[in-house]
């Protein structure tokens, strides 16, 4: 049963389509079947989209499979063009995207709309890119002979998204993958299919050819993305998600060698040295904390401060961790929303619980809110102790736990002590010791007394079981592209 929403909100939903987009055109699932979508802050579903077969998701990898034929050799002045296009139409929408976002999502509108515009970042950076795909021609080392390279597109690319940034995961794939003449088929998060589904419109719209795009909405994504995973017509699988998931597509796109990308997920450190400027780093622990909700893979999960300065940083912290207002991400004023689902609050209750009974100190918060939706609050924690869960998990929620630190070597130990290494926050005002640290660091990405490293011209991605492959820069259109060589008798 689809609630009733406020009429601005009623009407932002009303305009998205709700079916599949495939071959160009907006269809129901075969069979007719549809899933609900939720608002995580009232527990309420507020539309329905199509539930995809598996034969609807063959029927979308058929489509891709055909485009590509033509778009491969599509101009990259046209390609440019449309991804100019889509970027403009996002601008021009980005109110009521904002709101369709929060409401299927939770975040704040600001947040809303900080994500759309990271997400546009991505459709212009690529238009910008598209007109500059080279090859290389150089003499051969022994005198004779040339070697010439060129790139060209992969091919039908599979694409499977999170639900915490329901566009920017979107674009940071699509985008290169347009600008490189590649087709492809969307799977968005089930939570939040609304944005995808916008976005999908906006490029249609803006002139993007039938076929080329393709989106799948769907119950149970592994029923409908396994069989494309094995299907030799696609040709690239590119997931972001968890570490979990990402490990049994990896194993299922082995059957065929399928040229896949990971973005998986984090357990950042946020490391705080003796000489860092304190409130700096409480600004910054804020942005890698709280963005999101806490619902970010780039978020701080852990927090090594040095034993001379932690008291100040904790209680900093947790006085404006505290102060932050929870609510309705639509209403104003307000700073935290909801988790995205009652399990996912379920889970960040259960790891806070485990770190206080092994002696962890509640600074605040440590609770979910009573009531409808989803609301858990923001919480610190001090004194956390080695054997605490969530010094290992992720949290992805509202949790800060701090941990002391008395040298730099145990600082970059306790760090690296995971099997992830997506990102780490480092806030030190002496250059030695910051290259040093950054250097011994076991992650893809740093943020050097900044809370925030999200960038559409900068490689995103992460190493061990954070994933490999990136996204954004020069280096996420290089995932869209297969080089060939060709060795000249001249
Ligand atoms: P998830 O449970 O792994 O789901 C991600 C996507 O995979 C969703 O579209 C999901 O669909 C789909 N999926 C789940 N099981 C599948 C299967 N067997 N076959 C095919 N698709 C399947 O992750 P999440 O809870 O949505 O997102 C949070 C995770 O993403 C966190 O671990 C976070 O760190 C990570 N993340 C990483 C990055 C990065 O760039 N490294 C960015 C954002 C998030 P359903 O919705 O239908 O389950």
């Amino acid at each position: 049963m689809v609630t009733s929403l406020a009429p601005t909100e009623a009407s932002v939903v009303e305009k998205v389509p709700k079916g599949l987009f495939i071959g160009g055109a907006w269809r129901p699932a075969t069979g007719g079947g549809t899933l609900d979508v939720i608002d995580p802050s009232t527990g309420e579903a507020i539309a329905a989209v199509a539930d995809a077969t598996p034969e609807d998701a063959l029927v979308a990898l058929a489509a891709a499979h055909d485009a590509f034929a033509e778009w491969k050799d599509s101009a990259p002045r046209d390609r440019a063009d449309i991804l100019h296009r889509a970027y403009d139409l996002v601008q021009e929408r980005i109110d009521e995207l904002a709101l369709l976002m929060t409401l299927e999502m939770g975040k704040t509108i600001a947040e809303s709309k900080g994500e759309i515009t990271y997400a546009s970042n991505f459709l212009r950076w690529y238009a910008e890119e598209a007109v500059r795909i080279d090859g290389r021609f150089s003499r051969n080392e022994a005198g004779a002979g040339r070697v010439l390279t060129m790139r060209q597109p992969v091919g039908p690319c599979l694409f499977i998204t999170p639900w915490n940034f329901p566009m920017a995961m979107g674009t940071r794939k699509i985008a290169p993958a347009v600008a490189a003449g590649c087709t492809m088929v969307v799977k968005p998060a089930k939570q939040t299919p609304l944005s995808m589904l916008a976005l999908a419109q906006i490029l249609e719209q803006a002139g993007l050819p039938g076929g080329v795009l393709n989106v799948i909405t769907a119950e149970s994504s592994g029923k409908v993305m396994q069989p494309l995973i094995e299907d030799p017509r696609a040709r690239k699988l590119s997931f972001t998600g968890s570490t979990e998931v990402g490990r049994t597509l990896i194993e299922q796109a082995s059957k065929q060698v399928l040229r896949v990308s990971m973005e998986l997920g984090g357990n950042a450190p946020f490391l705080v040295f003796e000489d860092a400027d304190v409130d700096a780093a409480v600004e910054g622990a804020m942005i890698a904390k709280m963005r999101n909700i806490g619902e970010a893979c780039t978020s701080a999960n852990r927090f090594h401060v040095h034993e001379s300065v932690a008291e100040e940083f904790t209680r900093k912290l947790a006085v404006k961790m505290g102060a932050m207002t929870i609510g309705r991400g639509t209403e104003d004023g307000v700073d935290v929303g909801p988790m995205v689902n009652d399990d996912q609050r379920g889970t960040v209750d259960e790891l806070v619980q485990d770190a206080v009974a092994k002696g962890a100190k509640l600074l605040t918060g440590g609770k979910a809110v009573a009531g409808a939706g989803y609301f858990y609050e923001p919480t610190v924690l001090g004194g956390v102790p080695a054997d605490a869960r969530l010094l290992r998990e992720e949290i992805f929620g509202p949790v800060a736990p701090v941990t002391t630190f008395s040298s730099d070597e145990e600082a970059i130990t306790a760090a690296n002590d995971t099997e992830y290494g997506l990102v780490a926050y480092v806030f030190t005002n002496d250059l030695t010791r910051a290259f040093r640290v950054c250097e011994a660091l076991e992650t893809g990405m740093i943020g050097l007394n900044q809370g925030l490293v999200s960038n559409a011209g900068a490689p995103f991605g992460g190493v061990k079981a954070s994933g490999f492959g990136r996204e954004g820069g020069p280096e996420g259109l290089h995932e869209y592209l297969e080089t060939k060589y060709i060795a000249l008798n001249v």
